[in-house]
């Protein structure tokens, strides 16, 4: 009698948007050999969308998370608690952070990016990136344990004016008035504030900063950070805290690994999220470089999702994949520190208020209801 065949691996590395709502079509849809191990070093997984109310005090972490091994539990799936250091196509293998090596049939990666620390001298010592989010939240602790010694106003510097970084200045003066604490707040970008967004949102948030005490520095790039300061062409900034919300950078080791990647180190793929050099390679949300580009925006990870559910399951039975097609337009909903957001879609008026933050966290308690796992039987779809 023939042995039964030893089964395929599919490994998901990173524990992003995408891999997390993935689980639940791969658990109904995936053939009886594949097993599915999801790697990530940190058992949760911050959803972007709440991260600024965890800052400003509405959220805690278990609402603001997913937890990466109940999910894998539920959706029968492997956690490996683990950071990917190497990746080796030509072996099929991934090395470990703690020196194992891993083997696959077919790998999806869904790893995110980071805020570039490179670019600018200093930055890696001295300022605190908002990803990985373990590391900030940590970081973050520690500043609010410091709190009670810290005499006179607090400074804080948040560099990078993105919807990120507008999002967590306000998140973090709510938190600080919260525990009575006065301090005073910096902006700085290099750009315009919030490029790219409708006129009517740069508006309004530019209306919340100036509530808030934030001063806006537009068009000035950091050029050094020193350990208490940030130097820009207007001059030194001094801060106590510097949190750093700049454009993405990948992580090195998927350009090391010898595929295709763009210029910005971010792995290239088709439409059909598949690396257009290696068949058994597929990538999701901010670690993908799609053709013609992506926002690096949590929207589309968690809209690339099905796709990438559907296409690594086609690989897997050898039928034709189908390409992901980004949407134009997508609501995008910006939290204002209090209980207030503003929100936009494509053409369509500005809305601001607390009942746009009513509704944003309504629509934020709904994705992760949908990857709350708690109450599913081990194994149940
Ligand atoms: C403050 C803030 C607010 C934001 N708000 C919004 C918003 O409202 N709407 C929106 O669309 N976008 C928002 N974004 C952008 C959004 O965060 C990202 O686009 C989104 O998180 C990308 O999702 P992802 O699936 O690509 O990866 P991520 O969510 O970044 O997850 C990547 C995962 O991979 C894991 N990982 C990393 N390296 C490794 C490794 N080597 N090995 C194994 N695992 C690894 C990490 O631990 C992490 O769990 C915001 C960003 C910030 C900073």
């Amino acid at each position: 009698m023939n042995e039964p065949a030893a089964p395929r691996q599919l490994v998901l590395v990173g524990g992003g948007h995408s891999h997390a709502l993935a689980l639940r079509r791969l658990a109904k849809t995936a053939p009886p050999d594949l097993r599915i191990t999801l790697i990530s070093p940190d058992p949760l997984a911050a959803y972007s969308g709440m991260l600024p109310g965890l800052v400003a005090g509405h959220y805690d972490v278990a609402e603001s998370h997913v937890n990466l091994p109940r999910l894998c539990r539920a959706r029968g799936a492997r956690f490996l608690a683990a950071r990917v250091t190497a990746l080796r196509p030509d072996a099929r293998q991934l090395v470990l952070d703690n020196g194992d090596t891993l083997n696959y049939h077919l790998l999806s990666l869904d790893v995110g990016a980071t805020p570039d620390l490179q670019t600018v001298p200093g930055a890696a010592d001295h300022a605190v990136p908002v990803k990985p989010v373990s590391d900030f939240r940590r970081r973050w602790q520690d500043l609010r344990a410091t709190l009670e010694d810290h005499r006179g106003p607090l400074a804080v510097t948040v560099v990078g004016g993105g919807a990120g970084g507008t999002e967590m200045v306000l998140a973090v003066a709510r938190a600080l008035r919260r525990r009575g604490r006065s301090a005073t707040f910096n902006l700085v970008t290099s750009a315009q504030l919030l490029p790219g967004a409708a006129k009517g949102v740069r508006r309004r948030m530019a209306q919340r900063l100036a509530a808030d005490g934030v001063t806006v520095l537009e068009h000035q790039p950091v050029r050094r950070v020193d350990a208490g300061s940030v130097e820009t062409d207007a001059g030194p900034l001094r801060h106590d805290f510097l949190l750093w919300c700049t454009g993405a950078r990948a992580p090195a080791w998927l350009a090391a690994s010898g595929l295709p990647c763009d210029e910005n180190g971010f792995l290239r793929v088709e439409a059909t999220l598949r690396s257009p050099a290696d068949a058994r390679v597929f990538a999701a949300g901010d670690c993908a470089a799609f053709p013609g580009g992506l926002p690096k925006a949590g929207v589309y990870a968690v809209r690339q999702a099905p796709i990438l559910a559907r296409n690594l399951v086609a690989t897997a039975r050898q039928r034709p994949l189908k390409p992901y097609r980004p949407q134009r337009r997508f609501l995008s909903l910006l939290s204002a520190g209090d209980r207030d957001a503003v929100g936009s879609r494509g053409p369509w008026p500005t809305l601001s208020g607390p009942w746009v933050w009513r509704w944003k966290d309504h629509l934020d308690r709904a994705f992760m209801a949908r990857l709350d796992a708690s109450d599913e039987p081990p194994g149940s779809p």
